[in-house]
């Protein structure tokens, strides 16, 4: 087992992670980022990104994850490969292992592990998703893409009332497919969805698969109260059945909410540890934004130069 004395360790590669590291190395923090096993983190998996400032003409997500990976490298950051299996957070400098093998200690850390969106499983669901054929997790990403069409979402969350309304913005019609007579969303925002008249809510209902070779072109959905199944056509798939903040090997010393966000300190990235900052959305269940989570980002290395400098670390 290798050891090594860090000022500053970097968890996780989505824009939040770059970020900090960006801002770290700029600081003379001498960052190391470790990737975890999906460098570049959720953007890699979707297709156009439009609303991320400076990029004009748009850009894909995997490129602008690149971009901002090559800033981060400019200033110095060693961006390493590997997962984090284990850390102990409260001791000084904290103790973290990556892969089983590598044991690092870092004066800080910065959690940027990211969220992973929960998806329903089905093969034509992974395939589409896959190949940017119409299937996706963020309406506020790429619902723009289906402007004046007729999409489909599934949950009953505030996620996705929330989604639902702003597709409805958007889109021709929005078929909102919930598997039970009700909704878990708050009240305020069924209201919104059920006062919306282009979302058809589609009661009791699951869905069996999505067709489409390179792209969505109809969903069958199941009402399991009446045993019938039905074809609706649509060109665009939307799940908002809920994210996983990747924070599990963080429980038991990081403060986190019961879905397992981590909490911090109002207007700060500041965990209940000192030296351990949250970034991004292990630490953001509202906004899931790649410019909110970089904005965090810049937070949590700010933090972490200043609590270096309190503790004379130079
Ligand atoms: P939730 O866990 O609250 O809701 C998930 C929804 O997806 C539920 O309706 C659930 O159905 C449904 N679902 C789960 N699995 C499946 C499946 N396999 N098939 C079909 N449907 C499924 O997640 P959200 O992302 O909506 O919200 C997470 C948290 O973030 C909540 O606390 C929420 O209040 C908060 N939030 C707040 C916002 C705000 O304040 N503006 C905006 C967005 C989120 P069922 O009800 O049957 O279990």
């Amino acid at each position: 087992m290798s050891s090594e004395v860090i000022k500053c360790l970097i968890i996780g590669s989505g824009p939040a992670g770059y970020t900090a590291a960006i801002y770290a190395a700029r600081a003379d923090l001498k960052p190391i980022l470790y990737t975890g096993m999906v460098p570049g983190g959720q953007l890699t998996e979707t297709t156009e990104v439009d609303n991320f400032p400076g990029y004009p003409k748009g850009i894909t997500g995997p490129e602008m994850m690149e971009d901002l990976k090559a800033q981060a490298v400019r200033f110095g950051t060693d961006v390493r490969f590997g997962m984090v299996t284990k850390a102990d957070l409260k001791s000084s400098p904290k103790k973290i292992w990556v892969d089983e093998t590598t044991e690092l200690l870092a004066e800080t850390v910065i959690v940027s592990t990211g969220a992973s969106a929960k998806w329903l499983g089905l093969p034509n669901e992974t395939r589409l998703r896959m190949s940017a054929g119409g299937v996706s997790a963020c309406a506020v990403c790429d619902g723009f893409f289906f402007k004046g069409q007729e999409v489909a979402i599934v949950g009953a969350g505030d996620t996705a009332a929330e989604e639902a309304t702003y597709l409805a913005k958007l889109c021709k019609k929005v078929y909102m497919i919930v598997r039970r007579s009700e909704m878990r969303a708050s009240k305020a925002m069924q209201n919104r969805v059920k006062n919306t008249p282009n979302i058809e809510i589609l009661w009791d209902s699951e869905t069996e698969d999505i067709l489409g070779e390179n792209a969505v072109e109809a969903v069958i959905v199941k009402n399991h109260k009446t045993g019938e199944s039905k074809k609706i056509i649509v060109t665009g798939f939307f799940v908002a059945i809920g994210h996983k903040p990747n924070t599990d090997i963080f429980k038991g010393q990081l403060d986190m909410d019961e879905l397992g966000y981590i909490q911090v300190v109002g207007g700060t990235s500041k965990t209940n540890l000192k030296g351990v900052f949250a970034v991004g959305d292990a630490a953001d269940k509202v906004y899931r934004q790649a410019v909110t989570a970089a904005g965090t980002g810049c937070m949590g290395a700010l933090d972490a130069e200043r609590y270096l400098a309190e503790i004379g670390v130079h």
